[in-house]
């Protein structure tokens, strides 16, 4: 058996020995009585008894040994600021905005909702909010007031931070006024609005509401604010994310097993150490921002890269003048910025020393075979792709370097990885399948491994129904992609089975952007599908029928109406969400119960056989879809 073999088999057949021992890589105030209690399934119950803290694990114990080294160094293109700092001055600025907080009323167990730009007040924020209990929900900036609102709604926060503004490729993008949208369409009020202003925008402050951070901070720049030490279990935050129904659900992430879950990958699968510099170019509001922009890599002693602005601003080589000028060692980003590089100068990869990179790691969508050979050329260095979902924390499927030297293949994203017992089951029984190359479900048996999501936000039910029903007479976790392993173990993701779709490493479920369109006067009814795009993975492309067909019955009338519409989602739920096209059919393809078929019309979209249409009521319609792709 290979060394990496036998580490993941004991990880699950010894498991609490084995996360025992992953524990000692944190700091505990209280050691835990227990590793895992799965007395209730599906719930997991990771290091009970114990008692932590996310922001002292990633902050304040570096302080004996690192303080003056750097800690998070942003970098914005947009607003051309350079500001580093190191873990002392971090743990002076969290301070502060935590002090701020709590002189706002925020107390343990309080939410925070924060809805800010890439800069460095929103890590402030965040950490503030874990140095203190209270839970933080961070909501994409690239979301609007529609789908703000049902996240206000949903967290109920007793305090909001945001700013003036963030701004993209040099177009400055007014936050506050899609704030106090939001918050008029919501039913929850906050009490407090954190403002930080940058300048960008003039805004009018609500009296008696917003608060100016810049004096908040002024006045406690010397209040000092312990940490408050929470149990293993307490939530250290929640983060949404899409699914089939239009309602986001809020993954629920705990704080022991969450700090140990990350602290491990940065060892085993990253192979980051203290004092180098970890470069993620995601984003906050993701998953992958919340774990490896923030908290992995301070938790490992790293300094970290936030970087605000665009992969070709000003050139395609600032990304790799950042690697050089900080000396960054491990650099995770998507597939899709590959993508947008790919387009550009080759030259640009030249341009700078790269020697100190060790591995480029990509996530969050599929990772093609062409892209990963031109940047693994390129840059000469191992890319590593790796599978995982907001729901994880951190990854399913990939290769631990850290474990043991694997070679990679293309198209797939690795192993199991460690802590997770990962199977392949048929759809209709629910059977493990125990051939290679058969395609399933992939799923993982509980209990889900630490740092996975504890629960849905205040919705035990739905995360039981949602995730560990699926499969007939089984109660194991669905992940909702397709999957197939080779006879290496190797897993080849295939796509998901519901009808969530993946736009340059975005999720989004298609039944939001249909209510969003919905809602607009002119449409009585709308399919949303994603097709593939050799760019961004995927694309959302909307079929309308429209109440009164005349609206659209010049091809100028179309294009007018198809940005209108565009236009309602831009508002609604933000440009992440807008359809790359609206076209206008009379009748949408439907089973004789009347449901969509949307999967007919991605295959139509795609080109491919759209497979059996027995069940179809009206053939013509799918006739339309093709016609106006030009099938
Ligand atoms: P999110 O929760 O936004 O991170 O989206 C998770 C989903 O993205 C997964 O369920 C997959 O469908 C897809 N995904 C993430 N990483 C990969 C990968 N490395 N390869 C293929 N699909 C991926």
């Amino acid at each position: 058996m290979t060394r990496y073999a036998d580490f993941h088999r004991r990880s699950i057949e010894d498991r609490d020995g084995f996360w025992a021992e992953q524990a000692a890589l944190i700091d505990w105030q209280v050691p835990f009585d227990q590793v895992c209690d799965y007395s209730n399934p599906p719930f997991a119950r990771w290091f009970p008894g114990g008692r932590t803290n996310l922001c002292h694990n990633a902050v304040d114990r570096h302080l004996k040994d690192r303080a003056a080294q750097n800690a998070l160094i942003f970098v914005s293109t947009e607003t051309n600021q350079e500001r580093v700092y190191s873990f002392a001055e971090l743990h002076a600025e969290v301070q502060r905005m935590a002090a701020s907080l709590q002189a706002l009323g925020v107390k343990q167990g309080d939410r925070v909702l924060i809805y800010m730009p890439m800069i460095p007040e929103a890590a402030f924020a965040m950490l503030a909010c874990t140095r203190i209990g209270a839970i933080h929900s961070v909501v994409f900036g690239g979301f609007a007031s529609v789908s703000l609102a049902s996240r206000i709604d949903d967290a109920e926060p007793t305090v909001i931070v945001s700013a003036d503004a963030g701004s993209r490729g040099g177009k400055v993008v007014a936050y506050k006024p899609l704030l106090d949208e939001a918050i008029s369409l919501a039913a929850h009020k906050p009490a407090k609005v954190l403002m930080v202003n940058r300048g960008l925008v003039p805004f009018t402050p609500v009296a008696g509401r917003d608060e100016d951070y810049a004096a908040l901070r002024e006045q406690h720049r010397h209040t000092e604010v312990p940490c408050t030490w929470v149990d293993s279990t307490h939530p250290s935050y929640t983060l949404y994310t899409s699914g089939t129904t239009g309602k986001p659900k809020g993954v629920q992430r705990d704080t022991g097993g969450y700090a140990v879950a990350l602290a491990a990958s940065m060892k085993h699968i990253f192979c980051g150490n203290a004092g180098e510099t970890y470069f993620s170019t995601s984003d906050i509001g993701w998953v992958v921002g919340h774990s490896y922009i923030i908290y992995g890599p301070l938790i490992a002693g790293m300094a970290t890269i936030m970087y605000e602005g665009l992969p070709i601003r000003p050139d395609a080589a600032i990304w790799w003048s950042l690697v050089e000028k900080y000396k960054v060692t491990v650099m995770f980003s998507a597939p899709t910025a590959v993508r947008v590089l790919k387009k550009q100068d080759p030259a640009a990869l030249k341009k700078h020393d790269l020697s100190s990179l060790r591995a480029l790691f990509l996530a969050g969508e599929p990772l093609d075979e062409p892209t990963a050979k031109w940047i693994a050329e390129a840059l000469g260095k191992p890319i590593i792709d790796n599978y995982w979902q907001t729901e994880t924390g951190w990854p399913i499927l990939t290769i631990c370097n850290g474990v043991e030297q694997a070679p990679s293949k293309f198209g797939s994203p690795g192993k199991a990885v460690y802590g997770y017992n990962v199977q392949l089951l048929d759809e209709s029984t629910g059977e493990a399948l125990t051939e290679p190359n058969q395609k399933g479900v992939v799923a993982i048996e509980g209990p889900l491994p630490p740092g996975c999501m504890q629960t849905v936000w205040r919705d035990d039910e739905r995360f039981v129904k949602t995730y560990w029903s699926s499969v007939p007479g089984k109660m194991v976790y669905s992940t909702f992609d397709w999957g197939i392993k080779d006879e290496d173990g190797y897993f080849f993701i295939l796509g998901r089975t519901d009808d969530v779709i993946n736009v340059a490493g975005h999720r989004l479920g298609t039944r939001e952007i249909e209510e969003s369109i919905s809602s607009h006067p002119a449409v009585a009814e709308v399919a949303v599908v994603g097709v593939a795009d050799t760019l961004k993975g995927q694309v959302a492309v909307a079929f309308a029928v429209l109440k009164d067909p005349s609206l659209a019955a010049t091809e100028a009338d179309a294009k007018a109406l198809e940005a209108s519409v565009m236009k309602v989602v831009d508002e609604q739920l933000g440009a992440v969400a807008r359809p790359a096209r609206v076209r206008f059919v009379s009748v949408l393809p439907k089973t004789r119960s009347g449901k969509l078929l949307r999967r007919a019309i991605q295959a139509v979209c795609e080109g491919r056989d759209p497979g059996d249409l027995t069940t179809m009521e009206d053939p013509a319609a799918l006739q339309q879809v093709k016609d106006l792709v030009g099938g």
